[in-house]
This record gives C-alpha cells, sequence and structure tokens, in this order.
C-alpha cells in the first residue's frame, strides 16, 4: 500500500532519476529503469493449481463481488491479478497490459485476510483510486526532480483514501476494518510511507463521511421521506 501506482509506459532509462546502484530488491538494471514514479512491478502468480485462490477470484469469490461493485459505481473497468510480495498495487492500462487498468492482489495477504470483506474492499477501493485518477498525468518523471515526485505522490496517495472512503459509504462496505489495518503497528512501515496513520484515518472517515451525507441529501431531494437501506440501490435511483 506504499507506492501503488506504477506507469509501465514511463518506464526506461532515467539518466536523472535512477539510482546508479543498488535500486529494486535485486538491483537489476531492469528494476531500476521500472522504478520511475513508483516500485517495481509485483510478479504475478499461477493460479492454475489453487482451487482456493481461484475461488477468491471468481465472480462468486470475494474479489469478483468487491470488483463488481468498483465497476459499477465507477463506471472503470479494472482487473485483479494475483501476484506476490504486495499487499495490492494498481497498474494503468497501457501497451504492455494490453490496454488493461490492472490491480494486483497479493496472495500471501489473501491467504491471511481472505476473510475479511470490508478490509479487501478498503484495500481495493484505494487501488481503483489510483486507476480514476490517471495520475500522473502524462508528467514526465525526467523532468522532475524526486522531491517533486515525492509531493506529488503525497497528493495521490491522500486522494485515493479519500477516494477509498468515499466507494466504502457507496459499496455498503464499514470503513473500520481499513482504519484499523492502518492504525496497526505492523502494517506502519508501509502504510505509513507517505501520511502518518492519523491523517490516512482522517482522510478515510471524511470520504465516508461525505459520501454518506451527499447520499442523504440526494434522497431527501429526490424522494422526501423515502427510505432506502441498499446504497448501491439507492446511488442508481439518485442517478437516474
Ligand atoms: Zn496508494
Amino acid at each position: 500500500m506504499g507506492i501503488d501506482k506504477i506507469q509501465l509506459s514511463m518506464a526506461g532509462p532515467s539518466n536523472r532519476l535512477a539510482p546508479k546502484v543498488g535500486a529494486g530488491a535485486g538491483g537489476s538494471p531492469t528494476e531500476v529503469f521500472r522504478k520511475s514514479f513508483g516500485e517495481p512491478i509485483p510478479k504475478l502468480v499461477d493460479i492454475s493449481n489453487s482451487p482456493f485462490l481461484q475461488a477468491l477470484f471468481s465472480q462468486q469469490g470475494v474479489l469478483g463481488r468487491i470488483r463488481r461493485k468498483l465497476v459499477l459505481l465507477s463506471g472503470k473497468k479494472g482487473r485483479f491479478v494475483p501476484a506476490k510480495g504486495t499487499v495490492a498495487s494498481a497498474l494503468s492500462a497501457s501497451e504492455e497490459t494490453q490496454g488493461e487498468d490492472l490491480v494486483f492482489v497479493g496472495v500471501e495477504f489473501l491467504a491471511e485476510n481472505h476473510t475479511k470483506e470490508d478490509l479487501l474492499a478498503g484495500i481495493l477501493a484505494h487501488e481503483w483510486g489510483h486507476l480514476v485518477s490517471e495520475f500522473p498525468h502524462g508528467m514526465d518523471p525526467d523532468q522532475l526532480t524526486w522531491e517533486e515526485i515525492f509531493t506529488l505522490r503525497k497528493e495521490e496517495e491522500a486522494a485515493a483514501d479519500g477516494y477509498a472512503g468515499k466507494m466504502l459509504y457507496r459499496m455498503n462496505n464499514n470503513p473500520e476494518a481499513l482504519i484499523q489495518f492502518f492504525l496497526d503497528p505492523k502494517n506502519q512501515k508501509e502504510s505509513t510511507k507517505y501520511h502518518p496513520a492519523p491523517t490516512r484515518v482522517a482522510i478515510i472517515r471524511a470520504g465516508y463521511q461525505g459520501a454518506k451525507q451527499l447520499t442523504h441529501q440526494a434522497r431527501r431531494l429526490i424522494h422526501p421521506g423515502a427510505v432506502y437501506h441498499n446504497p448501491i440501490t439507492s446511488q442508481l435511483i439518485a442517478v437516474i
């Protein structure tokens, strides 16, 4: 959940930004060049021999359910793909992804948390926030200093947290699971790279409350006195 958005189209030798030595886990040239706005792309995992993971990623599985809600509410058609060594990270459509918006979902993270649907929804809504933001808006990392990139990433991460809060309300998921995940000391090394946990929590709560208020106002305006129990249904009613 640190640096999540990696633009493959930005990959390429960068004299100004690519550290000369020691970058990336293996320090290979490929990993160095692919850093640009983010970290190396997680390695994909073949799940064809894992009925357990296949079930999670299937239409009927928890990830299929979360994805359907995100697609319905955002109009964005991203795909979840199994990866290792990550919690989750987003990769915008490019030639190298065959035009697909991807969210990598860590299989180790899933093994530990597959029953926590609210947490998965929160993590994945945050990543979806990177896909809808279109960061970094065609900016050329070669033209920016590390400091400038860090500032942009801070804004991007805050926006993705706000988006996650908003979407969790609209998806009918409880935001407390994501909040507790960020507050858990064992996750803080990664999750507080850009903002301290209390800031992230405040942003998530603000996004959630903002969506709630907006939905209630819309309901009052459109259907005075009506009561809705399903946020997704009522969103659609409000839009129609
Ligand atoms: Zn992020």
